[in-house]
C-alpha cells in the first residue's frame, strides 16, 4: 500500500509491505507532519528500516537526518546527488519558466547534512527490503534524481514530473530542471514501464499515459492543456 504525505511543499510517500518503507523525508520543517502520518498509519520510526531520497534536494532530503536518528534506518541516494546531502545545499536550480524562477527563493533552502548509507548508481530491487519493487535512476531534474517502480504498477517519481496545481489527473513539467533532454530520457524509461499511475513529488498524482502525452507534445502544449499559464 502506498500513502501520500503532504509537506509543505512537496510529498512523501510511505510504503507498507511486509516491511515499512519512507520515500523522501520532506522540507526541513515536515518532521512534525511526517511523524504524524507514520503514527496515523501504526507505523513507529523504529520500524522503518529503509528511507529511500528521489533526489537530494531540500523539500525531499530535508527531514533524513532526523529521521535517520530516530528510526536508524538506512538512507539511499543516488551517487549522483551524494555531494547535494553532503553539503546540505541544493546546487543548481535551473528554473523552466516564470513560475520557477517566483518560487525558486521559497524553496531554495539548507537542510541538515548527512552521509548516506547506500549510494547506488543503475538501482536495485526493494525486495530485500520488504517491498515489490524496484528503483530506477531517473536523472535529469538532478543528476541523482531516481524513481520508484513498484510491482502495483505505480510508480514514485520524484521531481521527474510534477502533478497539476490546477487539474487533477494531469502531468506537467517541473519548475526545475537541470537537464531537460536528459530528463526527457526518464521519462521514456518511466513510460516504458507501462505505469497505471504516477506519484510525483509536487501537487497530486496522474496516469502513467501522462508520460507518453508528455513526449508526444512540446513542453509549452502540456502546460496549455494542462490548463496552467505558460
Ligand atoms: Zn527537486
Amino acid at each position: 500500500m502506498l500513502i501520500r504525505i503532504k509537506g509543505a511543499i512537496s510529498n512523501c510517500y510511505l510504503l507498507l509491505g511486509e516491511k515499512p518503507v519512507l520515500v523522501d523525508t520532506g522540507a526541513p520543517g515536515d518532521l512534525k507532519r511526517i511523524l504524524a502520518a507514520l503514527q496515523a498509519n501504526g507505523v513507529e520510526p523504529k520500524q522503518l528500516g529503509l528511507i529511500l531520497l528521489t533526489h537530494g534536494h531540500s523539500d525531499h532530503a530535508g527531514c533524513a537526518a532526523e529521521l535517520k536518528r530516530r528510526s536508524g534506518a538506512l538512507i539511499a541516494l543516488h551517487t549522483g546527488d551524494v555531494r547535494l546531502v553532503r553539503a546540505g545545499e541544493n546546487g543548481v536550480l535551473a528554473a523552466q519558466d516564470t513560475m520557477g524562477r517566483i518560487v525558486r527563493p521559497f524553496v531554495d533552502e539548507q537542510f541538515e547534512a548527512f552521509e548516506p548509507d547506500l549510494q547506488f548508481r543503475d538501482g536495485f530491487s526493494l525486495e530485500p527490503h520488504g517491498i515489490k519493487g524496484r528503483v530506477l535512476a531517473t536523472p535529469g531534474h538532478t543528476l541523482g534524481s531516481a524513481s520508484v517502480v513498484l510491482a502495483s504498477g505505480e510508480a514514485i517519481i520524484g521531481d521527474v514530473l510534477r502533478g497539476s496545481m490546477l487539474w487533477p489527473n494531469r502531468a506537467s513539467p517541473h519548475f526545475f530542471c537541470n537537464d531537460p533532454e536528459l530528463n526527457n530520457l526518464s521519462i521514456v524509461r518511466l513510460a516504458r514501464e507501462g505505469l497505471m499511475r504516477c506519484h510525483p513529488g509536487i501537487f497530486g498524482s496522474f496516469p502513467g499515459s501522462e508520460l507518453q502525452r508528455f513526449l508526444a507534445t512540446t513542453s509549452g502544449q502540456v502546460m496549455e492543456l494542462s490548463g496552467e499559464p505558460v
